[in-house]
């Protein structure tokens, strides 16, 4: 990794009245002075400092800048027009701020300088029109520009607010000069003392207010310190003046801990590092600019970052050594950035490779980002910005010429459209377990790395990734870090009665997860199998059936998904909480493109085994997870139980099980005194049974969760494999429900008698699913000693026995309610749980 170039520092602070304070320099940048109310709350800030010697360095009006380049470019483009009309829309737009804060005498000085400049502007960009190119230094001139009319109007201002007080505007184009180099310009220390020395008198006091940015080259030119230059000017002034202070006020509350455009939870920093602040200016942290520090650190002067906006904020101290805080103080992007590597076993052992290759880079004028090589030197990768990426490639194609040819070197490969993260703090030297987070976090956010780099320092590592994934990389690595929560984004199909419930749930705990353990559940969609509502942030739980008759909109399942996948949020999961075939047809799908599924639809684990493989093969690849649980015995630990018998190394034997609350219910209920008809009505009357009955009687239900046990046992089981009694008569199957619940009682006599016999032998009937660890599957109505574990089970109780080689004796059962909305939401619920922790959340 290379740092920018730390320029040259003066001996030692400028002469100084030896008795008076010292100066303090506050600079306000272009976001703080985009309009006449920007300047008069930045001359009420200024006149209340209470400081005897202030200098105040200010940018160009917001946009203006930017503005002033677009007119060469126009200009070198010919277009004269667009130049005239954006050149009196800069005009008009620094008029009215003066209409608006000077009297009519100030005004008129103010404009004659204006109109002069407008008019030398003029002749310049004539003169780019005709050549039809503009070099760097008309570029500098004509962009430094919007400082000179900033600080101009608000001297003036300033002056006629307090006219009490000494103001003097300082043209920092008499002070500071710098000579440009591949490093960037570089200050001319001495001279630029000595023109401060000769311009600003030793004893002087008040407030100078310097135009920041312009600078003179050693022709005594006009020129600038490159963009964002303000900050530089500043600390340049601090170093000159001997500053005690060097206070950069912008529009957020100091350094935050990412940008806060890509990362919303983003807080502010308290404290850094000169070497902090440096790192994260460089990796893109727009708040200050890198070269800012190196005057700053040679005096030691402390930097301060402050809002314009909320001056009463603290803001953030940049100092030589902080007060310790976190490890990793802040994660930045710089994006647009191309990566080349090169490859070749020719370079194995070959001394003077990367000497050749950045020497090349060099000379080409190009500015290497990141560099990294495997201790194998079978490769070489940097990154360059992605500008630059066909200037880097030919660079390294024509010094490798002959390697190339001759196959030592195989390839030179140019991947464009990449972005670096770098996370960023002094902490982070001498800790283990940083960089294992940082990949971590990368790793559970499906984020391929494309490179990394770590500095010897430990103060930053950095990673090279697919620049389309930067957002959701930033919030990834924010999160593992503490600094922010951990965002989930939902979308949950099937608002049902499970689903609703869920959403209940959800609702109910958010607050507290979020604040205990910085969870963010954002349900961020919900779909019915018509509707479908949408939301950016996340849906008042609260209020979300209003809101689906109000703004809910016809389902598109594809547009559902690519709303939750939404590229910024790096964690995203699927709650399916319908019944339906189709929904479970497109897990895989999900998995594959990077969403997390959690579900208690029983539809996709018990589906044919290639379907199911399939799907289970989408998540490996994609790194995804998917959870059911809730499938079986809903919130009852059951699979789970399978799964940790299995992984700790114990055998399942057999097992045995009542796997369904609702026929659990009907024999526990059913004593021969009301017909089995009767009970079956009653039960669905109490809503404990499918609407359609046949679906519990059938027993299908009941072998689909057998299915689900087998395969989580490891067997290759299919539905057809599982011996089924139904319970519905044959004749009863196919007819409509009205008529199969009148025609019910054809079979009262035929469960009377089984019940009877049972009863004779002293015997209960049970619905009891069976597996054994050869596959032997069964469903069927059982008769049970009545001294057996499932013929004294309450209600709607689900009951599993799970004999293995350790639980061989005594076999080991979960039992307790298996059905219910609340208790299978739970289930779901703790599903996702289960999978926040595994992307992070300290649960
Ligand atoms: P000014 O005009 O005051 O110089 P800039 O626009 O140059 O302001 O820089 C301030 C902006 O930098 C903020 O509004 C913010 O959006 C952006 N920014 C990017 N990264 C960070 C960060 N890590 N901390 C604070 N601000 C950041
Ligand atoms: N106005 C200049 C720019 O936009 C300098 C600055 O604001 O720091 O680059
Ligand atoms: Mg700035």
């Amino acid at each position: 990794m290379l740092l920018s170039d730390t320029p040259a520092v003066p001996a030692g602070p400028a002469a100084g009245p030896a008795a008076a304070a010292r100066w303090v320099v506050h600079k306000f940048g272009g976001s703080s002075l985009a309009d006449a109310g920007c300047f008069r709350r930045v001359a009420g800030i200024a006149l209340d400092l209470g400081e005897p010697r202030v200098a105040l360095v200010l940018s160009a009006c917001r946009g203006v800048t930017d503005a002033l380049i677009s007119l060469v470019t126009a200009a070198e483009g010919a277009r004269l027009d667009t130049c005239r009309a954006s050149l009196a829309r800069l005009e008009t737009r620094h008029v009215e701020i003066a209409a608006e804060l000077l009297g009519p005498v100030e005004r008129q000085a103010f404009l004659g300088s204006l109109q002069s400049d407008i008019g030398d502007l003029e002749r310049l960009l004539h003169a780019v029109a005709l050549v039809r190119s503009a070099g760097r230094d008309i570029r500098d001139r004509v962009a430094g520009f919007g400082e000179l009319w900033s600080s101009r109007l608000f001297a003036a201002f300033l002056r006629a607010r307090d006219p009490g007080r000494a103001v003097r505007w300082l043209d920092a184009r008499e002070v500071i000069a710098v000579e440009w180099g591949p490093l960037g310009p570089g200050v001319q220390w001495s001279a630029s003392r000595e023109n401060a020395a000769r311009l600003i008198a030793p004893d002087e006091a008040g407030v100078l207010v310097i135009p920041g940015f312009v600078a003179s080259d050693t022709r005594g030119l006009q020129t600038t310190l490159g963009r964002n230059g303000s900050d530089f000017s500043a600390s340049i002034f601090g170093a000159l003046l001997g500053a005690r202070e060097i206070v950069i006020w912008t529009d957020v509350s100091g350094v935050l801990s990412a940008d806060p455009g890509q990362v919303p939870d983003a807080k502010v920093i308290g404290s850094l590092s000169y070497n902090e602040a440096m790192e994260l200016a460089y990796f893109g942290a727009k708040v200050i600019h890198p070269q800012t520090m190196a005057p700053a650190v040679e005096q030691d002067i402390p930097i301060r970052i402050r809002n314009t906006f909320a001056p009463s904020d603290a803001g953030t101290t940049i100092v030589a050594a902080p007060e310790p805080g976190e490890q990793v103080k802040g994660i930045t992007s710089i994006r647009d950035v191309a990566l080349v590597n090169l490859e070749g076993a020719g370079m194995i052992g070959v001394p003077g490779t990367a000497h050749r290759l950045f020497g090349a880079l060099h000379e080409a004028g190009i500015s290497v980002i990141l560099i990294s090589q495997g201790s194998s030197e079978h490769s070489i990768c940097f990154a360059v910005p992605a500008g630059q990426a066909t200037l880097a490639e030919r660079a390294v194609r024509r010094a490798f010429a002959a390697e190339l040819q001759g196959g030592q070197i195989q390839s030179v490969a140019v991947d464009s459209g990449c972005a670096i993260i770098a996370v960023v703090g002094d902490g982070m030297a001498h800790h283990h377990g940083i960089a294992g987070k940082l990949f971590q976090a990368f790793g559970q956010a499906g984020i391929n790395l494309r490179a990394i780099a770590q500095g010897a320092s430990q103060r930053n590592i950095s990673a090279v990734i697919d620049g389309k994934e930067t957002s959701r990389a930033l919030r990834a690595v924010h999160a593992a870090f503490y600094l922010s929560p951990h965002t989930l984004s939902i979308g949950l199909v099937g608002p049902g009665t499970i689903g609703s419930v869920l959403l209940e749930q959800l609702a109910s705990q958010s607050e507290r997860l979020r604040r205990d353990f910085k969870l963010d559940l954002r349900v961020r969609g919900i779909a019915t199998s018509r509707r479908m509502l949408l939301a950016e942030q996340a849906i008042d739980l609260a209020d979300w059936r209003a809101h689906l008759d109000r703004a809910g909109e016809p389902l598109d399942l594809d547009r559902f998904t690519a709303h939750v996948a939404a590229e910024h949020l790096p964690h995203r999961v699927m709650i399916d909480c319908t019944a339906d075939a189709h929904i479970a047809a497109r897990y895989a799908d999900w998995l594959r493109a990077g969403l997390h599924v959690v579900t208690p639809n029983k539809k996709a684990n018990s589906a044919p085994l290639t379907e199911f493989r399939r799907m289970h093969e989408a998540r490996r690849a994609a790194g995804t997870q998917y959870f059911y649980e809730a499938t079986v015995g809903a919130g009852l630990p059951i699979i789970l139980t399978v799964r940790d018998l299995r992984e700790t190394g114990d055998r399942i034997r057999e097992i045995e099980g009542i796997l369904s609350g609702t026929l659990a219910y009907l024999f526990n209920v059913f004593d021969g005194k009301v017909p089995f008809s009767e009970v079956v009505k009653d039960a669905k009357a109490r809503g404990l049974t499918e609407p359609d009955p046949r679906d519990d009687l059938s027993g299908r239900d009941v072998a689909r969760k057998l299915v689900i046990l087998g395969r989580e046992m490891g067997l290759a089981l299919e539905l057809d494999d599982v011996e089924v009694e139904s319970l519905v008569p044959a004749a009863l199957r196919d007819c409509s429900i009205v008529e199969f619940l009148e025609r019910l009682p054809d079979g009262d006599a035929a469960m009377n008698s089984r019940l009877a016999e049972a009863r004779h032998d002293g015997q209960v009937l049970r619905y009891v699913a069976r597996l054994t660890a050869a596959g032997k599957a069964t469903v069927a109505l059982e008769r049970l000693g009545a001294g057996h574990a499932f013929a004294n089970i309450a209600l709607t109780d689900n009951v599993v026995r799970f004999v293995t080689d350790r639980y061989c004796d005594n076999a080991l059962v979960v039992q307790g309610p298996g059905a219910g909305p609340a208790v299978t939401a739970a289930g779901v619920f703790s599903d996702l749980l289960r999978l926040a922790s595994g992307i992070g959340a300290r649960i």
